[in-house]
């Protein structure tokens, strides 16, 4: 019987948010490098680079690849020899004072983004606890992790249906994806679950999260079973819809599909569907009673040799002299880099400032959007010399329902954000000749050096949802939706999907 010690699981899991927080899993940025080389959209290219150089800048300066830390997700196989010597609290309580001391751990303190009261107060627990903890237990004498801290953009784009059994899958993932818009941060994965009862359908998609990017060897040695061919035509046919990286229109939009599968009812096909985001972030450990587990660190040579650099066609754009004048003349791609004062807001900033509004009170001290730019993010925490620490973009989704409020109530100019606008936000952009500027979702840390000044302005007990009052040097931009409300979501991938029929698509 293997007695394992409570200190080392609580070391494990600290230890493996940490790295999972700077380090990507070696097999995803293999294959994005591979996406990086075949990729011919330039937009989506451009995006992959700040993607990948953005992972050896964060692998390098151990800080986190994204602003938003994620919800950590754990699964735990426990052997059924175990014992836990001279523990005092129980398996789900080690496992969030890993989490604990992960977050909050000074030389690279991760974003708490976990609420507690999620229907009411939504109050922050400040230290990302608790897990999602799913357990599981097992023949042997070791305790298997696999510990996951998985992204809100990506997360919120989960899908599940409950499918006549006649019904085809492969056609309700092909159909539904596109409804995903690019909130979730592609290139990226998806985890599908196929069967059991609604919620073993959700969990087997999660799980099957964990499993390593490993299509190109799948094609390379044909599929073995039915779930090895679904997996190949979901890849291949979500890849042709030409959604690409970030939804600006590219050959690739999936890396990798992973599906897991269990006995059903016979009247039920229950299907779950849950992308991975471009902050891929998942390890695993294996406690066998010698001690804490050991992660290896991967090498700086194993990054591909991509350097990110601005293109010499992007525009340098002075926050403090730009108009409405100028802004209309941006065009949907346009490549902009933004120099001088930004004030930033995402979900509850924005709530507060429309009650303020809507009950005639004035913005708080500084909170003054006229002719300004506000950029949807919640940021990392500085640690050391930083200004801040990653601070890229949050879904503008969200966002949407305030815009028309914003632009005809603040006289604000235009908004930074990820991901495409729904059709309210681009009629009141149109209408109001303002502009949607993109940033990169999953490129947060090489952002984040654009940032040279950062001070809360208002809403400070809001913690990362606070508005912020950013000065920014060259900061990269891309126009999404123009001032005649030209969504590049919706042209980039219209333009790809029509391509991918003629340009060769070389599949390794
Ligand atoms: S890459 Fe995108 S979806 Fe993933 S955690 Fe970051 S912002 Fe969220």
């Amino acid at each position: 019987m293997t007695a394992i010690r409570q200190e080392d699981l609580i070391e494990s899991v600290a230890d493996a948010l940490q790295y999972i927080s700077y380090f990507h899993p070696r097999d995803y940025i293999d294959s994005l490098a591979l996406a990086y080389q075949r990729e011919e959209s330039p937009a989506a290219r451009d995006a992959i680079a700040q993607i990948l150089t953005n992972s050896r800048m964060s692998a390098e300066g151990h800080r986190p690849v994204c602003q938003d830390t994620g919800i950590v997700v754990a699964f735990v196989r426990v052997g059924m020899n175990v014992r836990w010597e001279g523990a005092t609290m129980s398996v789900t309580d080690m496992v969030n004072a890993g989490v604990r001391r992960a977050y909050l751990h000074p030389d690279n303190k991760l974003r708490a983004s976990i609420l507690s009261d999620p229907a009411g107060t939504r109050t922050n627990t400040k230290d990302n606890t608790p897990a999602v903890i799913h357990f599981d237990l097992i023949p042997g004498d070791t305790v298997e992790v696999d510990v996951a801290a998985k992204g809100g953009g990506s997360e919120n784009k989960s899908k599940f249906t409950m499918l006549n059994p006649s019904d085809s899958i492969v056609d309700w993932i092909v159909d539904v994806v596109p409804t995903m818009g690019a909130g979730w941060c592609p290139p990226g994965m998806l985890g599908i679950g196929i069967g059991g009862s609604a919620e073993k359908a959700m969990v087997l998609a999660k799980e099957a999260l964990m499993e390593p990017i490993d299509m190109a060897e799948l094609k390379r040695r044909g599929p073995s079973n039915r779930l090895e061919e679904l997996r190949i035509e979901i890849h291949d046919k979500i890849n042709a819809l030409g959604i690409g990286a970030q939804g600006l229109g590219g050959l690739t939009t999936v890396l990798d599909v992973k599906i897991k599968d269990y006995p059903t009812h016979a009247a039920s096909l229950p299907v779950a569907v849950i992308p991975n985001c471009a902050a891929t972030r998942h390890v695993h450990f294996v406690l066998d009673g010698s001690g804490p587990a050991q992660l290896e660190a991967p090498k700086l040579e194993d990054y591909p040799d991509v350097h990110w650099t601005a293109s010499p066609k992007a525009r340098r754009v002075d926050l403090a002299s730009v108009t409405r004048e100028d802004v209309v003349n941006w065009r949907p791609g346009d490549t902009l880099l933004l120099n001088g004062k930004l004030l930033t807001g995402r979900d509850a900033a924005h709530k507060r400032i429309r009650d303020l509004i809507d009950s005639g009170k004035p913005l708080p001290e500084g909170v003054d959007f006229s002719g300004r730019f506000i950029y949807y993010v919640g940021p990392v925490d500085p640690v050391r010399d930083e200004v801040v620490g990653p601070a890229g973009p949050t879904t503008a989704t969200r966002m949407d329902k305030f815009t028309e409020m914003m632009l005809a109530r603040t006289g604000l100019l235009g908004m930074i954000g990820k991901a495409e606008r729904g059709p309210v936000a681009i009629e009141a952009i149109r209408k109001h000749k303002a502009v949607y500027l993109m940033a990169v979702g999953g490129a947060a840390y090489l952002v984040s050096k654009a940032i040279k000044a950062s001070r809360v302005v208002a809403f400070e007990d809001l913690g990362m949802e606070a508005i912020y009052e950013f000065e920014v040097e060259d900061m990269p931009v891309t126009v999404a939706v123009d001032s005649k409300g030209v969504s590049v979501h919706e042209t980039g991938p219209a333009q790809w999907r029509g391509k991918i029929g003629t340009i060769p698509v070389v599949v390794a």
